[in-house]
């Protein structure tokens, strides 16, 4: 008995489908890369249920004949290669013709198409792969495209959608990974009618701003090269905004958003240590190579590439990168965290130099208790032994803090000394302590925004002029969300227009810092620290605020404000550790100063 069948169509395309389209954000790229291959200078998406109900793109491209309208939603029909060999010479973002038969099979698709010599269109409406109606119309020259409940006939696929925000961020990811590159053309996209970008035609350097917001203008970099090989031309940023996550990093191929693991490691070695600890650059680079030279017998969903030459375009783009970082600035900008230097001019001709003297002072013993004000319990994890299991110390004083402006050069058991602009040395009962003040005012900071009952540091201080701040549309939305809670610690912050936002007033202690990196900076670790330990927004929320409003390493402290720095430290019931889980201090405990 025979028992293979050939599946119909229908049910191939079907299946095919769950390759290419797996979410909404699957068909959005398709018909988005589908309009560039049309030749279309502007392109709309528009969205509404985060892709459920209705994905449309229109374009002002070549438009498709009545029998193309229909043909193109066959299986392997395309109008982009010929011949096999046409395969190594790929120009087009599309080329396997699967894209409208998948699209097709799992949902309720209407074309309207026109071409530019035409006078009228047609309109095509298909269902499940079975076309229900075809009719002229008059409609603008190019294409639209809507697919209308997407997964309708396979609800298994459905019913595994996330919720709406996350298909969404799916969908603007797809939308920034196609429009950062082909920032030659005009995109919008509209999401439940809300216009969430609305991209002109301009520079690659305008087209970033545009996605991500105004002040990257001011933080990047320009990277550019030309080699045999390959063309390299986009942006990265300075060191100094880099990011906790790895998040804004762009790399294409021809147009094509890609990952590649090795170039991107390419262009974090070329920061090298200009970065802090766990930070890294955001970055936009396109790279145009020889189609032949890269594997063109990509998957359509995957956005990994092969290439010939992977070594030499490792290095290449390495080296540019780092010309980009040094050429643009200057060395006292990039070496932020080397300690001061000793910069001494040739002595004057008549100088003669004097035997070095040594002071020290004879009362100086840095293990010598002095007579206890504060009783403090600290919880220090032991480093040596047990890194896991936290051993009670008891801290029994604080070395008293006092004012005496005391020289550096004759320690005194009751000074703060400041190293590198960063560590704070005390000494304790139990040893030397050393302090991170960055994080140490951190810690302080948070407690006392945790605290509800405290008022005091709720008092905002009121803005002589207005300080007016723009954001990209992802965290302008975020920082809508957030702006009751930000009242809550003082800052009045009003939206005024879809990106822009006015500052009036901030908490009294916030040091007088730019606003608006300031507060890009907070949104950015306030969606990391939301993300990752921190169970509620406020606890993130305040968290990130700490980290703005602390203290930098590379601040010189008087003594004064070291002591009290410390003071208020011991005071907090975790001071071991920063909001964020560092570790603030080191103990060296006695008997390893004498080793
Ligand atoms: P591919 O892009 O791989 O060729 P698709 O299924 O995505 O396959 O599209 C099939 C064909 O339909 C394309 O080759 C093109 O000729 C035509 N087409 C699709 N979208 C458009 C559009 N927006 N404007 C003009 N023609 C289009
Ligand atoms: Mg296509």
């Amino acid at each position: 008995m025979d028992i293979i069948n050939i599946l119909p169509d229908s049910v191939a395309n079907q299946i095919a489908a769950g390759e290419v389209v797996d979410r909404p954000a699957g068909a959005v790229k398709e018909l988005l890369e589908n309009a560039m291959d049309a030749g279309a200078t502007q392109i709309d998406l528009i969205v509404k249920d985060a892709g459920r109900t209705l994905i449309q793109v229109i374009d002002n491209g070549s438009g498709m004949s009545d029998s193309d309208a229909r043909l193109c939603f066959e299986r392997h029909a395309t109008s982009k290669i010929h011949r096999a060999d046409d395969l190594f010479a790929i120009h087009t973002m599309g080329f396997r013709g699967e894209a409208l038969a998948s699209i097709a099979a799992i949902a309720q698709v209407e074309v309207r198409t026109r071409l530019h010599d035409n006078d009228l269109g047609t309109v095509v409406t298909i269902e499940g792969s079975h076309i229900v109606d075809q009719h002229p119309e008059s409609c603008p020259c190019g294409t639209s495209l809507a697919v209308k409940n997407l997964f309708f006939n396979v609800p298994a696929r459905r019913n595994f959608l996330k919720n709406d925000k996350v298909e969404m961020s799916h969908i603007e990811e797809v939308f920034r990974r196609i429009t950062l590159i082909h920032y030659d053309l005009g995109f919008s996209l509209q999401h439940n009618g809300k216009v969430l970008y609305d991209l002109k035609a301009g520079s690659m350097l305008q087209r970033i701003a545009g996605l991500f917001g105004n002040p990257y203008k001011e933080r990047m970099y320009n990277v550019e090269e030309e080699t045999d090989l390959v063309k390299i031309k986009g942006f990265v940023s300075r060191p100094e905004f880099s990011r906790k996550t790895r998040g804004e990093q762009y790399l294409f191929v021809n147009g094509r958003f890609i990952k590649h693991p090795a170039l991107s490691a390419a262009v974090e070695k070329a920061y090298a240590d200009l970065l802090p600890d766990h930070s890294y650059p955001s970055y936009f680079i396109g790279l145009t190579v020889d189609p032949s030279r890269i594997d063109v017998n990509i998957h359509p969903t995957k956005t990994e590439v092969k290439f010939v030459d992977d070594h030499a375009l490792f290095a290449i783009l390495r080296s540019a990168v780092k010309r980009a970082l040094g050429q643009f600035s200057l060395a006292t900008e990039l070496s932020f965290d080397t300690p001061p230097e000793f910069n001494i001019g040739p002595a004057p001709k008549d100088f003669v130099p004097q035997q070095p003297q040594v002071r020290y002072h004879e009362g100086y013993n840095p293990f010598r208790a002095t007579p206890s004000q504060t009783k403090i319990k600290l919880t220090m994890p032991d480093r040596a032994e047990k890194p896991d299991a936290p051993e009670e110390l008891t801290i029994d004083n604080i070395v008293p803090p006092t004012t005496t402006n005391s020289s550096l050069l004759t320690p005194n058991s009751q000074s703060c000394l400041q190293i590198q602009g960063r560590y704070i040395v005390t000494t304790l009962n139990s040893g030397m302590a050393i302090i991170d003040q960055q994080r140490a005012h951190e810690r302080i900071i948070y407690d006392r925004l945790t605290q509800s009952s405290n008022q005091a540091i709720k008092q905002s201080q009121t803005l002589l002029f207005p300080v007016s701040c723009q954001f990209s549309a992802a965290d302008a939305e975020l920082l809508g969300e957030l702006l009751p809670d930000l009242k809550e610690y003082g800052f009045e912050i009003a939206a005024a227009g879809q990106c822009t936002f006015v500052v009036t007033a901030t908490p009294a202690d916030l040091s007088d810092s730019e606003l608006q990196p300031m507060l890009d900076q907070m949104l950015s670790e306030y969606k990391g620290a939301a993300m990752q330990k921190f169970s509620n927004r406020t606890a993130a929320l305040c968290a990130s605020m700490a980290r703005q409003m602390a203290i930098r390493k590379g601040q010189q402290l008087t003594q004064e404000e070291m002591q009290q720095l410390v003071a208020d430290l011991f005071a907090c019931p975790m001071a071991e550790l920063s909001p964020s889980g560092k570790r603030i201090i080191t103990i060296v405990k006695p008997e390893e100063l004498l080793k």
